[in-house]
């Protein structure tokens, strides 16, 4: 198992933007899983080892895309119709066995292999038959109706590119080209911990003083949405031995260590000092918002990723951070999520040099998607989250968004499995 180098995370700037952030992460991280050999059954989500080069066209054979008659265009009268006598008949799977005639039709179904001496077919629409005979119509195009054999995919090329998720299709495509079997990536063993003294385990009775932990069901359907396999480590106490051995054991056999809560500066964040006395640490500052610092760390090899406890904090970071090193780590492309220009439907001031991102939900005006903000914007509030449709990025340079300005919208469902 690969392991990263210990400064991997080193950074010494004051504020990190976050495009530079990702730029560091493609850079200094490689994926740390081992490759195992998948049937294709199993397969879906898993993240593909290597590429797929086709061995095959795909179709294998030139074939028909309609019922109907194949002939040779050059047999057509021009500027009349046709009528040609039908030789033969090649279905899907029982090919005409020989060349076609010259001067004749075949009656030929989708996915019939295309007779030889035969490169277009009329669908049967389009022809009348008459004993024996069939009539075409004029003015069809040489080829129309026929598949190229290696149309889809061409043998020698790669039909399936190494840290692809394998979607569906990708296992109907891989499935098409005769596999069955994939060699992927073993999923990314992730523990995931919440920490704070105040944070209960939600279904308790509820002290005074204590709130239910949001983070951590959030954050593990969020990695198993990437595919990660994650081990529950619980809620650990501000107290840094008890975090200190915590860490330790979840370092042993697992690839990444994710944590909430209890890393900004204050006097009550142990899971820095926990991390400093095992490993190595450093924070980011990233010139985000909502967000305060990540904690980077190692300890061993396995890196740890230390979100805010803030829930809102904790998710539009792992969003725009924690996803693109899991997805490293993982051996997965670093695929940016996509965003879709809409139209802002609010005014916005902010400070230009930080990254912001606005909870926002979509509205249509007439040809126009309008991103209407969600009301309330503290990092604590996870109503907004669950009430808003996406994020709206008002980028680094931006002071003051007008109504009507031109916006990027992130969609959740694009990062939100
Ligand atoms: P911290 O980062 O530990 O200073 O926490 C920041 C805020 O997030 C505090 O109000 C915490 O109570 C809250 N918080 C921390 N962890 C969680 C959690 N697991 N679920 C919900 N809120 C949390
Ligand atoms: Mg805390």
């Amino acid at each position: 198992m690969a392991q990263l180098s210990d400064d991997c995370f080193a950074f010494g700037g004051a504020l990190l933007s976050v495009e530079n952030a990702l730029a560091r992460i493609e850079e200094r991280i490689t994926a740390v899983v081992d490759t195992v050999t998948m049937p294709l059954g199993s397969a879906r989500g898993r993240i593909l080892a290597r590429d797929v080069v086709a061995s095959m066209n795909l179709p294998p054979h030139a074939n028909s895309a309609v019922d109907g008659y194949a002939f040779a265009h050059a047999d057509l009268m021009s500027g009349v119709e046709t009528v040609l006598p039908v030789s033969g008949r090649a279905a899907a799977g029982h090919p005409l066995g020989q060349p076609a005639q010259r001067g004749t039709a075949v009656r030929i179904f989708t996915g019939a292999s295309m007779p030889d001496g035969t490169d277009t077919v009329m669908m049967q629409e389009d022809c009348a038959v008459e004993e024996g005979r069939v009539r075409l119509k004029q003015g069809i195009r040489k080829g129309a109706n026929r598949r190229h054999a290696g149309e889809d995919v061409a043998e020698g090329t790669v039909a399936l590119a190494a840290g692809r998720r394998l979607s569906p299709a990708d296992l109907g495509l891989a499935a098409a080209l005769g596999h069955c079997e994939l060699p992927v990536f073993r999923p990314l063993r992730v523990a995931l911990l919440s920490t704070g003294d105040e944070v209960s385990e939600p279904g308790m009775a509820l002290s005074p003083g204590m709130i239910y932990d949001a983070n951590r069901v959030m954050l593990a359907a969020l990695l198993e949405g990437l595919g990660c396999a994650v081990s529950d480590f619980g809620i650990r106490p501000d107290r840094e031995s008890a975090l200190a051995d915590t860490l330790a054991m979840a370092s042993a056999d697992h690839d990444l260590i994710v944590t909430s809560g209890g890393v900004s500066t204050g006097e009550e964040d142990h899971v820095r000092r926990a991390i400093e006395r095992l490993g190595r640490l450093h924070f980011w500052r990233l010139a985000i918002k909502p967000g305060r610092p990540v904690a980077l760390g190692q300890i061993g090899g396995v890196p740890l990723i230390g979100l805010p406890g803030n829930p809102v904090a904790a998710l539009v970071t792992f969003v725009v951070l924690a996803r693109a090193l899991i997805f490293k780590l993982a051996g997965a492309m670093l695929s940016a999520p996509r965003v879709f220009p809409v139209q802002a439907g609010f005014g916005y001031r902010k400070k230009p040099g930080r990254r912001e991102y606005v909870r926002v939900s979509l509205r249509r005006d007439g040809e126009d998607l309008v991103a209407v903000k969600y009301p309330r914007d503290g990092a604590g509030i996870l109503s907004s989250i669950t009430q808003s449709e996406g994020l709206v990025m008002v980028d680094e340079e931006t002071s003051d968004l007008s109504p009507g300005m031109a916006i990027d919208f992130l969609p959740f469902s694009e990062v939100i499995g």
